[in-house]
């Protein structure tokens, strides 16, 4: 295991650099999972993947070297290319979440008080809430009204728009704020978005608010009964940019775990000509549990493996079985690099991923004595030493933390329950979960390398 940096020639730097480029374009565009989704499924399709339900519509067969797609609820997606092989004899599976931890409007969010319009929001996902007040923030989402009519909503990135923000007490008057612990000194319940101030003319009551109802309807073409069907998130506003003297590092909203989805995508579009079939399931939910219908526990992607056999004219109950229990699978997430700031919380002896080694993998993550983990057959990892070798990755181990830190979970177990193997890996971070994480370029590089020598090579 070395410094991924030491051995590239000038030409792989460069192709490091430009990879990169590519990602933080994709990352500033795609910060939630409906517009990751869809600009993945422009991607795919443009690299000749089709939407599963065209083939059933059709009643179409499918054939070795075919592509598809399932799209399910515009959160999740899974992408099949078709090898050589039957595929009961199992698949290459690539995963990852395409959530991150944000703000949701409530279902009733426009508010006013002081004649300051406002949104109340829940958040979503493992926040430091005190992170989140005072920096730009975007709104993105969709607003359903009741004729089915869906009004994309984009707010806070392009170079015109306006932004918003939550404010925090002034250092002035906050001696008695800064006396309470982290968990307390913003309060999930005081995380309101200031969206207001201007008055609407002769109204009387709740005239801000009254202004911003009438600029929704103007503007966006809804009302405020409207929220209710919605789905709005407060994310950070802003690209995300190349961070450090050298330019080595990525500093942008929803690394986790857009950065092993997007790099996931890329391996699995650029395959070409495969044995084994190869899966690319970017899924929702993660940063909650994983439930719900857009989830990884949700069975959309056992029902569309049942399809593609079907549409083979192989529709056999079992065969569905045996694909999933010969399948490998690589359940990417981020990982918590070793940060010199915070060295106490590090696994010590070369147990803990580093910036610039590459690819880590995490054969359990956990925690309390490994609770709830997937924990890696050792077998299965030494298939993937085997693999990553032959393709010249960088890739490195690594546990999340020091023994009883913390811990935490990712999707692994679940498509584990199908008896397939499974390991958690993926790119290491620094301040994972706050508005702006931190990414190594080498390693996002090395990370789409690992996943195209996987496709390839995984038996
Ligand atoms: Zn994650």
């Amino acid at each position: 295991m070395s410094l991924a940096w030491q051995d590239y020639t000038e030409a792989q730097f460069q192709e490091v650099m430009d990879f990169a480029q590519e990602y933080m374009d994709f990352l500033s565009k795609g910060k939630t999972e409906r517009r990751f989704l869809k600009l993945a499924i422009e991607k795919a399709e443009a690299a000749g993947y089709r939407n599963i339900e065209e083939i059933i519509k059709n009643k179409e067969t499918l054939h070795p070297q075919d592509k598809v797609y399932m799209n399910q609820m515009n959160k999740s997606i899974a992408l099949m290319h078709i090898g050589n092989e039957p595929l009961e004899q199992g698949m290459n599976i690539l995963g990852a979440h395409i959530d991150s931890p944000r703000l949701d409007l409530k279902q009733h969010p426009l508010y006013e008080e002081g004649d300051l319009a406002f949104f109340d929001t829940h958040y979503y996902g493992g926040v430091k809430k005190y992170q989140w007040v005072t920096i730009p923030l975007a709104i993105y989402g969709v607003v359903v009204l009741k004729s089915g009519k869906v009004i994309d909503i984009e707010i806070g990135d392009k170079e015109d728009d306006p932004v918003f923000v939550i404010s925090d007490l002034l250092i002035h008057l906050a001696s008695k704020q800064m006396e309470k612990k982290a968990t307390t000194v913003i309060t999930g319940e005081s995380l309101n978005v200031t969206v207001g101030s201007i008055p609407l003319k002769g109204e009387k009551t709740q005239a801000v608010k009254a202004n911003i109802l009438a600029l929704l309807k103007d503007k966006y073409g809804f009302e405020e009964e409207d929220f209710i069907s919605a789905e709005l998130e407060v994310v950070p506003a802003g690209k995300a940019r190349s961070c450090g003297l050298d330019s080595s590092l990525i500093l942008g909203y929803g690394h986790d775990d857009k950065v092993c989805a997007y790099t996931s995508l890329q391996a699995m579009l650029e395959a070409k000509d495969l044995e084994r079939t190869a899966v690319c399931l970017l899924v929702d939910k993660e940063e909650v549990g994983s439930q719900g219908a857009t989830g990884m526990q949700s069975k959309f992607f056992e029902n569309f493996v049942a399809e593609v056999l079907y549409a083979m004219g192989e529709g056999q109950d079992i065969q569905c079985k045996r694909a999933m229990l010969h399948s490998a699978m690589l359940s990417s997430d981020v990982c918590a690099a070793h940060d010199p700031n915070y060295a106490d919380v590090s696994s010590p002896n070369d147990n803990m991923p580093k910036f610039g080694y590459g690819l880590a993998f995490n054969k359990y993550t956990g925690a309390r004595g490994k609770s709830g983990c997937n924990d890696a057959n050792a077998e299965y990892i030494a298939q993937l030493r085997a693999v990553m070798d032959q393709e010249n990755v960088h890739w490195q181990t690594g546990e999340l933390g020091k023994v009883d830190a913390g811990g935490g979970g990712t999707i692994a177990y679940i498509l584990a329950n199908y008896g397939m193997r499974v390991i958690d890996c993926g790119v290491p971070l620094h301040n994972m979960h706050a508005p702006h994480e931190i990414a190594s370029k080498a390693d996002v590089y090395e990370a789409y390398k690992g996943y195209k020598a996987f496709i390839k090579n995984m038996k």
